[in-house]
């Protein structure tokens, strides 16, 4: 990816390669620089724990950790946990495990906004006794109506000016559990008439008679998002707290709580989320296609989960690559997900061995090789990496290839087998098709008696003749059984979205997003293939062992990626737009 220019205008959006400048490195190197806090950068990654993470998620994760390292600083794992009804254990594991594998460590630093729950209520009641919070009895519907619009002011609940000692005694009431849900909330008293709707008395507290996954029943009142997501960053003494722009508008209130209960000044800074062409980037959607079975779960390798990516083969080095080109930027776009396959490949190239994998396999029997005998051949194991050295594949008379590397009728420019036509087989020898089986009632090509030529071991012909096609193939009596999925994207194309599916994302699933292959006939080196170990298959693309389904007795591989990068098509296609 190119950088901008020195001489264009920095609009902030242009993807940055490896770790060069950003906005928000800037203003944490300015900072540093003025010796704020002594010099020190502290950043937390705080997720909600109401689903797994996602590649949007790892744009976040790469960024806090990413910056605290590079400042000698740390960088906090806290769970934003406010919300019991959403929130579960499983979660929390499943996110845990996930920043791991993305190569992240927060140490001892393992935090929970429900730790603060305490505090909180502390503050709430130091805000009660200073005339900054008053118990309302208004419902939430009637919340809603009083708090105006954008153009027009709020209107004062005829409960705001109760006294403080009322306020005390009605927040301890409800915290006692003697109210029902719903029936009072506790609200800063701001201003209704604030520009900004964040400051018109936003609630800080609510009644919910629900367990928590961590404090369990110890609380039936609990602080809203805003009343924790600041003040769980003070306490943990946060210097730069990031955040997606969304939180923008709710930054003068998170201020405003600072200087209200004189609490450590966390600096919030958002940035643009990461929207991903051909997917959805929001935990309640993909929760949506678990719930309602869309997909087979929170890792099917369909989904833009980093759970699920790492099922699919991705490395966490190709995502930690991807999240430093695409930068950070002010303002929201979306990333062609050719990009991050980009990354992934060029990750792969460099250290996935190649083997040989014959998807939809057809028989092909070398008429002039002994029956009975086999030799070993050498096959190289990854020509980018000289250190990968090589391996040995058997041939013998009874080989596999493609079913679409033969064409009986073959167009001119057809250079695979066919009738009379002369191949290389990768590593092998040069084969010639004698002759088409079929099955006498379908007329299916069965298998294809051929003839190989000796003198060309290796892949070359000692009297020079060129043959235009090499293919992949499988000796018969070694190869190992395998099932293969081919994973496309979850959603079509933006430009086969019919207008009128656009507004429901489930109208967009791509019908072909999964294809199921069983019966596909690999070479023996990957008998007993650990799960999640990589490959490239010849010719094919990128592959994976489930980490999920594969066994020693029934191999299972998922397509991570095709070979063919578009990437660098999209990126010449821009830069002329934009010269
Ligand atoms: P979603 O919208 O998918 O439900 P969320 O923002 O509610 O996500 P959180 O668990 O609250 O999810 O997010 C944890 C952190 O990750 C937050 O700091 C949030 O800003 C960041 N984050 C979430 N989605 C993205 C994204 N698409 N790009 C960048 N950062 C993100
Ligand atoms: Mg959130």
């Amino acid at each position: 990816m190119s950088k901008p220019k020195p001489d264009s205008p920095d609009t902030g959006n242009e993807p940055e390669s490896q770790t060069t400048s950003n906005f928000i490195r800037s203003i944490i190197d300015q900072d540093v620089a003025v010796g704020k806090h002594g010099g020190r950068v502290h950043t937390r990654f705080p997720p909600e724990p109401n689903g797994y993470l996602h590649i949007g998620h790892a744009k976040s994760i790469c960024l806090n950790f990413g910056l605290a390292a590079d400042h000698g600083g740390l960088c906090n794992l806290r769970f934003d946990d406010t919300n019991p009804i959403k929130e579960e254990a499983e979660y929390v594991e499943a996110i845990k495990e996930d920043v791991r594998w993305l190569g992240f460590d927060w140490e001892d630093r393992e935090y929970y906004a429900s730790d603060y729950f305490g505090q909180l209520h502390e503050w709430a009641v130091e805000l009660i006794r200073k005339g900054k919070a008053y118990v309302d009895d208004l419902t939430a519907e009637e919340i809603r109506q009083y708090r105006g619009t954008l153009t027009e002011a709020g209107k004062e609940s005829p409960y705001r000016d109760r006294t403080v000692e009322e306020n005390l005694a009605l927040f301890e009431s409800m915290r006692a559990g003697e109210l029902a849900d719903g029936s009072k909330v506790l609200r800063a008293k701001i201003d209704m008439a604030a520009g900004n709707l964040n400051m018109r008395d936003p609630v800080l507290y609510r009644i919910l008679h629900a367990s928590h996954h961590r404090t369990g029943d110890d609380w039936c009142i609990y602080p809203m998002y805003d009343f924790a997501h600041g003040q769980s960053d003070s306490i943990e003494k946060i210097t730069h707290s990031l955040c997606t722009l969304e939180f923008e508008d709710h930054r003068p209130l998170y201020d405003w709580f600072i200087r209200e209960l004189d609490i450590f000044p966390s600096r919030q800074i958002e940035f643009a989320r990461l929207n991903l062409s051909q997917t959805v980037l929001s935990k309640r959607k993909l929760k949506q296609l678990v719930d309602e079975g869309l997909v087979s779960g929170w890792d099917d390798p369909r989904m833009p989960t980093i759970s699920a990516l790492r099922r699919r083969g991705y490395t966490p080095e190709s995502i930690r690559d991807f999240a430093d080109r695409i930068g950070v930027a002010k303002a929201d776009s979306t990333v062609d997900v050719a990009l991050l396959e980009h990354c992934l490949r060029v990750d792969l190239n460099k250290r996935a061995p190649r083997v040989m994998a014959v998807l939809e396999p057809l028989k092909v029997v070398i008429e002039n090789y002994p029956e009975g005998e086999s030799e070993l051949l050498e096959a190289v194991n990854n020509p980018e990496d000289p250190e990968a050295g090589s391996r040995q594949i058997p041939f013998s008379r009874e080989l596999w290839i493609e079913k679409n590397d033969f064409r009986e009728e073959a167009p001119k420019k057809y250079f695979r087998l066919a009738p009379g036509r002369e191949v290389r087989l990768r590593y092998g020898f040069f084969i010639t098709c004698q002759e088409v089986v079929k099955d006498e009632t379908t007329g299916e090509v069965v298998e294809l008696r051929c003839t190989y030529d000796p003198e060309t071991r290796g892949g070359y012909a000692p009297d020079g003749r060129k043959v235009r096609g090499t293919i992949h193939w499988v000796s018969a009596a070694e190869a190992v059984n395998a099932e293969v999925r081919l994973y496309d994207h979850l959603l079509k194309p933006a430009d086969e979205v019919k207008a009128d599916q656009a507004k429901d994302f489930k109208a967009s699933l791509n019908p072909d997003s999964l294809k199921v292959l069983t019966g596909c006939k690999v070479e023996p080196s990957l008998e007993g293939a650990a799960r999640e170990s990589r490959f490239q298959f010849e010719r094919q693309g990128y592959f994976c062992v489930d980490n999920r389904d594969s066994s020693p007795d029934h191999l299972v591989f998922n397509r991570t990626v095709t070979l063919r990068d578009t990437w660098a098509k999209i990126e010449k296609a821009q830069r002329q737009a934009s010269a």
